[in-house]
């Protein structure tokens, strides 16, 4: 078997080495998931719940050391490794208690002896495909339904978080969830290609458009339940009446946050010319007290790059809108490694003539770009493929909820930006992705209705 090399992404060094999986193997644990899954869903409800209850319990109880391995891997800083363990729990809360509600058989008709009812059934084995940015998030808000919901799981963490990924395979195992119903796929993408090639019931998929673009066009002609959660250029925009300095600091946070490496970043930032200058003026001092350094210390902010790849991105992104005529305000530049180092990057000035303002950074930089008024940054917030979430920052309710109905994007955030909930669907519009995960719908994605006539002889 080969191994697949895990380097640590703020020093270069290889911190483990993985058995990795192949065609022939992943088509094994493929064959054991089909046989293990019936005898799953068969399991009374509550002991589904159970488990994850379980699952819950010891993550609480391994939290310090599966944060401490989450930033050893991806370059997180380890507060941020707590908060996303901490998060996890009450989206691990809702799945369970929404769970029954969701997927509860319902008699949707009884007139003269006949009765129509739906009910819920598993998809059957589903895979997850998945990122390495936020890797609890993304991972469970796919695995968890899907296990409550009575389905096997094949899991492929990212290369970039494949620690984590066995982490979370562990703590289900020894929380009761039978060792085929719940199996770890270990790889790059070869690996996801050869799931791809099994005869599965659903495909989940969290990352970037180009692979989920890919996944698409694999298995089209199969018809099987196909979820993307893509990238994103989020926007937001700050109004002649918002508060600058405040939405400077919030949109800062929104847009450094995770060293930029968020699905829903702050990507793009539109100021009304009446607040420009103020505003640019915290962003950029609110942007050089955040401290960048070793991942592992409790004050750093900004960590490491986890895909050194992506430098190359930043660079481009930068280069390209200093030549077009932005003003870079600090950063706009690797930092010396070992590792993969970039600084936290403010550029104002910018257009939607430059790549900074069109494709997704996924790095520690933003570009701020000065509006007139509402309807050209509502234009500007649609000038865009993607759509997973726009804000807008204005004292005025009446004034967001009309501005905010204007722009395509999944999800809409007044005077907040960077946030996710498990009580709302995730979802992008366009080539943010297809499909959903959280809220109900989230649960209710890994089951297919059946419809049952029933007449009374
Ligand atoms: P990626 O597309 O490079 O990789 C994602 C996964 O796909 C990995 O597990 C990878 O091994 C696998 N893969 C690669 N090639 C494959 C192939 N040909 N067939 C099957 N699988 C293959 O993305 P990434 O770098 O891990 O994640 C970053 C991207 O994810 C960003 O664009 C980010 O915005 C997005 N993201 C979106 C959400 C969301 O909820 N919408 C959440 C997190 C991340």
């Amino acid at each position: 078997m080969s191994q697949l090399a895990i380097h640590n992404p703020a020093n270069g060094e290889q911190i483990a080495a993985v058995p990795a999986d192949d065609a022939a193997s992943v088509a094994a644990k493929t064959a054991r998931a089909r046989a293990a899954q019936p005898a799953w869903a068969a399991r009374p409800l509550a002991e589904r719940k159970a488990c994850i209850e379980r699952f819950r319990a010891c993550v609480v109880r391994d939290l310090e050391s599966l944060a401490a391995t989450m930033t050893r891997e991806t370059g997180k800083p380890i507060k941020m490794s707590r908060n996303e363990l901490n998060g996890l729990l009450g989206r691990l809360d809702f799945f369970v208690g929404m769970v029954e509600p969701v997927t509860a058989t319902e008699t949707v008709y009884e007139e003269g002896g006949m009765k129509e009812r739906i009910e819920h059934v598993p998809l059957g084995v589903v895979g997850n495909i998945s990122a390495w940015n936020y890797p609890w998030f993304v991972g469970c808000n796919v695995i968890v339904p899907a296990l409550l919901t009575g389905n096997a799981v094949l899991y492929k963490p990212s290369e970039y978080a494949t620690l984590t990924g066995l982490e979370i395979a562990r703590l289900l195992h020894e929380a009761g969830v039978p060792d085929d119903v719940f199996i770890a796929l270990v790889g790059t993408g070869p690996v996801g290609a050869a799931l791809l090639e099994q005869k599965i019931d659903g495909l989940f998929f969290t990352g970037s458009y180009a692979t989920g673009a890919r996944i698409a066009q694999a298995v089209g002609s199969r018809f099987m339940k196909l979820q993307l959660e893509l990238g994103g250029k989020d926007p937001t925009y700050v109004c002649d009446d918002a508060d600058p300095k405040a939405a400077a600091e919030s949109l800062a946070d929104g847009a450094m946050y995770n060293t930029g490496q968020s699905c829903c970043s702050v990507e793009r930032i539109y100021v009304h010319e009446k607040n420009y200058d103020a505003f640019v003026a915290t962003f950029v001092d609110t942007v050089k007290g955040f401290k960048t350094g070793d991942p592992m210390s409790e004050d750093t902010y900004i960590g490491a790059i986890t895909r050194a790849p992506q430098l190359d991105v930043l660079d481009a992104q930068v280069a390209d809108a200093k030549a077009k005529g932005a003003r870079l305000h600090t950063g706009g530049q690797r930092l010396p490694g070992p590792g993969n180092w970039y600084a936290a990057t403010v550029l104002s000035n910018v257009d939607h003539g430059m790549e900074v303002m069109k494709e997704e950074s996924f790095g520690p930089i933003i570009g701020i770009q000065k509006v007139s008024g509402d309807a050209e940054a509502v234009r500007l917030m649609n000038d865009t493929r993607y759509g997973l979430t726009a804000g807008v920052y204005t004292p005025d309710g009446k004034r967001a909820q009309a501005l905010m109905s204007q722009v395509n994007a999944g999800s809409l955030y007044w005077n907040c930006c960077d946030r996710v909930s498990p009580r709302l669907p995730w979802s992008g519009f366009g080539d943010s992705g297809v499909g959903l995960t959280l809220s109900t719908y989230g649960i209710e994605a890994f089951t297919r209705p059946r419809a049952w006539h029933l007449r009374s002889p």
